[in-house]
């Protein structure tokens, strides 16, 4: 699923290719991408109007239009964008430049949602907490969070009103950033166990930022690029290897449901 970085990725290719452009011809090909709103009623309000901007914010690609109105895209699991012809196309853009983006979902959990300018704003907002990589996300708001929490800390990690943009890859690595084991009850982290996390997410987004994601099965950017993210992974996805630190091997576990990896010597369990 892409997180923080993939989005951004895809953000900053998409933008110069769609900022000032005309959607000349919209079509959506899947009823699942734009309900409980009609696939045609939807293609129709997109239709003619013009690219200002492409934003992000949390995992959420945000098309403001010259109209007033963003077109608001969530992934999800499986969905890309792409200017050449390929398999699993749910949406295809076409521009006044003569240019073809097509949207693609594997798994079809990706949405597309049309917003009046006035909802906009509150939508996100009722969705996402602060962005990481922002002034409004400080050790003060995450301590806060976490407080009032008797989760797993990698589960109050993973709430979008708390981080805006982790997923469970970013989760991962913040966390053995940190030092700090995800099965740990929120509310007991110590003060500098929390600067620590603060610290370590937005040094772990920061990467995957520069390394323009990590690819995975599903996950390519607009342009066809590869991210390396994947390269630089210490913990996700290595169960059975030696921790780059210390060189004990990384277990896997379930959080909430999610696969997660850890050192079980950089981070300990402490008040069990
Ligand atoms: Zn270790």
């Amino acid at each position: 699923m892409p997180e923080l970085p993939e989005v951004e990725t895809i953000r900053a290719q998409l933008a110069p290719r769609l900022v000032g452009r005309t959607l000349t011809h919209v079509e959506i090909l899947d009823p699942r991408l734009t309900r409980p709103y009609d696939l045609f009623e939807v293609a129709e309000e997109l239709e003619a109007d013009c690219v200002d901007a492409v934003e992000r914010r949390g995992k959420y690609l945000v098309l403001r239009l010259e109209s007033g109105r963003a077109l608001l895209i969530h992934l999800r699991m499986t969905g890309s964008f792409g200017f050449t012809p390929a398999t699993h196309e749910r949406a295809v853009l076409e521009l006044d430049d003569g240019s073809r983006l097509a949207y693609r979902d594997v798994r079809r959990f990706g949405t597309w949602l049309v917003l009046e300018r006035a909802d906009v704003e509150p939508y996100l907002a009722a969705k996402n907490g602060p962005e990481p990589l922002g002034p409004r996300f400080t050790v003060a708001w995450l301590a806060a969070r976490l407080a009032a929490r008797r989760a797993p800390v990698k589960t109050v990690l993973l709430d979008q009103r708390v981080v805006a943009g982790l997923g469970n890859i970013y989760a991962d690595e913040a966390l053995w950033r940190a030092r700090v084991n995800p099965l740990r009850a929120a509310h007991f982290l110590t003060p500098d166990e929390v600067a620590r996390v603060h610290r370590a997410i937005r040094a772990a987004l920061r990467t995957g930022i520069e390394r323009q994601g990590s690819t995975l099965r599903d996950y390519s950017t607009p342009d066809g690029t590869e991210g390396s993210m994947q390269d630089e992974f210490r913990v996700y996805g290595r169960d059975g290897e030696p921790c780059s630190r210390c060189r004990t091997t990384i277990s896997k576990t379930r959080v909430g449901g999610r696969g997660t990896w850890f050192c079980p010597r950089c981070q300990p369990l402490p008040e069990s």
